[in-house]
Parts: C-alpha cells; sequence; structure tokens
C-alpha cells in the first residue's frame, strides 16, 4: 500500500494497482458486504478492511489521498490505526487552501436493532460516546467516550488494538481475509484472558470500537460535528447510520466554519506543511 497526495475536493480515493488503477472512491454508496471489517465495492472490483486506515486519515485531519493498494485488503500491520499514523506524519501533512468542508449534525437519528443501538446528535464538535458489554473475563461492560476534534485521537484511541478469539480467526481465514493475520496484528482472547499481553490500555477494546466507527463514519466522505453514541454496534450498524444520514438531507448541513477554530484543533498539519507532500 502506498498514499499518495491528492487535490483539494478528492477526497480518500482508494486505487488497485493491480487492476489497472481501478479506483473507488471511500464514501457510503461503495459500501459492500460488512461483517467482521467494511468493504468497499464498485463495478465488482473489492477493497477489504478500510476502517483502520480511514481512521486514522480522520483521526490526523487528513481530507484528500490517494491509497494505492495491490490486493484487495489493506494491511492490518499491528491491528490498529497507529502505523498509519506514524507513516504519515514521518512523511507530514500538507494544508491545502481550500476551506474544508463539514457535514454537521441539526437533528438527532437513532438506530436500534435488538440491543443494539447507535445514534448521532446535534454538536458543534466530533464526539464518540461507545459501550460495549462482551462475555469475557477481561471485558464486560466498558464505556469510553472522546472528544475527537481536539486530537485526543492520536493519543487515546490510534493505538487500540483489534481483538479477537482463534475462533473468528478461522471464520476470516475461511472468507480469504487476514491472510497475514498472527499473533502480532490483533488480541487474540482465551477463555480466561488474552494470549498475547500485555493490553496498551486496560480498556483497549471499547477503544478500538471507537477506532472502528471513526473509520466507518469516514465513508460520510467529510469530517462530520456531531456527538455519536454507540452501544455494542458493528460495522453494519455503523454504516447504515452512515447511509441514513446522507440519505436524510434535513438531518444535516454543510458548513465551511464550524464554530471551533479547525487550525487549532490540528495543530500538526500547518507545522507538517512545509514538509513532504501528503
Ligand atoms: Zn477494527
Amino acid at each position: 500500500m502506498s498514499i499518495l497526495p491528492a487535490p483539494a475536493g478528492t477526497g480518500i480515493v482508494f486505487r488497485r494497482t493491480d487492476l489497472d488503477g481501478f479506483e473507488i472512491e471511500a464514501i457510503s454508496r461503495n459500501v459492500a458486504r460488512v461483517s467482521y471489517a467494511t468493504s468497499l465495492m464498485k463495478k465488482g472490483v473489492l477493497i477489504s478492511t478500510t476502517e483502520h486506515l480511514l481512521s486514522a486519515l480522520i483521526g490526523l485531519g487528513i481530507d484528500n489521498a490517494i491509497v494505492e493498494l495491490d490486493n484487495l485488503e489493506l494491511p492490518i500491520l499491528d491491528g490498529s490505526a497507529k502505523p498509519f499514523v506514524e507513516m504519515i506524519q514521518r512523511v507530514g501533512i500538507r494544508k491545502q487552501r481550500r476551506a474544508r468542508k463539514y457535514l454537521k449534525i441539526n437533528r438527532e437519528l437513532e438506530l436500534r436493532e435488538g440491543n443494539k443501538f447507535i445514534a448521532v446528535y446535534p454538536s458543534e464538535s466530533y464526539s464518540v460516546s461507545y459501550s460495549i458489554n462482551f462475555p469475557h473475563p477481561l471485558i464486560g461492560k466498558e464505556t469510553f467516550r472522546v472528544e475527537l476534534s481536539n486530537g485526543s485521537y492520536l493519543k487515546h484511541i490510534a493505538a487500540a488494538r483489534t481483538f479477537g478469539s482463534r475462533e473468528d480467526e478461522q471464520v476470516m481465514r475461511n472468507m480469504g481475509l487476514i491472510r497475514g493475520a498472527s499473533r502480532e496484528n490483533c488480541i487474540v482472547l482465551t477463555r480466561e484472558g488474552v494470549e498475547n499481553g500485555p493490553l496498551r490500555f486496560p480498556d483497549e477494546f471499547v477503544r478500538h470500537k471507537v477506532l472502528d466507527l471513526v473509520g466507518d463514519l469516514a465513508l460520510l466522505g467529510k469530517q462530520i460535528l456531531g456527538n455519536v453514541v454507540a452501544d455494542r454496534a458493528g460495522h453494519a450498524m455503523h454504516t447504515a447510520l452512515v447511509s441514513r444520514i446522507l440519505r436524510d438531507k434535513t438531518l444535516w448541513e454543510e458548513v465551511t466554519h464550524p464554530v471551533k477554530n479547525s487550525e487549532t484543533e490540528y495543530p500538526a498539519r500547518s507545522e507538517a506543511a512545509a514538509g513532504s507532500a501528503l
């Protein structure tokens, strides 16, 4: 995978270099099959496991980039967004002249499915509150709330790794996914604890759910201004929220200048402006 700079207004676009540079935009319309991971599909061409990279891009405040890929699945690396964040910070981020467009939520939207819940409420900034209730001695009920507009993503979310059991792993391998997976790229749960500790945060599991949610909400195609609340949701509900938001234009408006000054939210952007392009 390589990440290339793109002009303002491009958004995030995946490019399959193994298929004559076929491009798939990271937007809700291209969402395909969603189970263990979020996949995009356009004209039968698939890009799988987009959420961790998209999450890193949102967390870094990157609106425009081309992501070249010579395969259908993004590299899983350590199962978090941290390696992507570090690589991007190393090359630097260029501030572009065009004002960023935000999708500002004006009216609440709540979705329920059994005991799963996801909602978005009006807010002047982007925040997420996630709850999980996972029947495992190390997890149980966890809630994590984070304000994302102030750089907290990099400190509190980016390093949280994905988790699963050996059984999940087998299912995913049967689906042709996680070809590179090993105990270096996810937390492997055993009945009593984890096979490959220590955890990076005591509540790493719920933080990873926030990471996934941020990555899936990137499919809105714009940075969002809203408070997102999720309880035991997953990729399917995250992406359902995205498509419901986009479908109902009475829920939101496009704004260029949020109440908070976006330049102070991402100080790394201007510092990195003189660096190499991305
Ligand atoms: Zn994930």
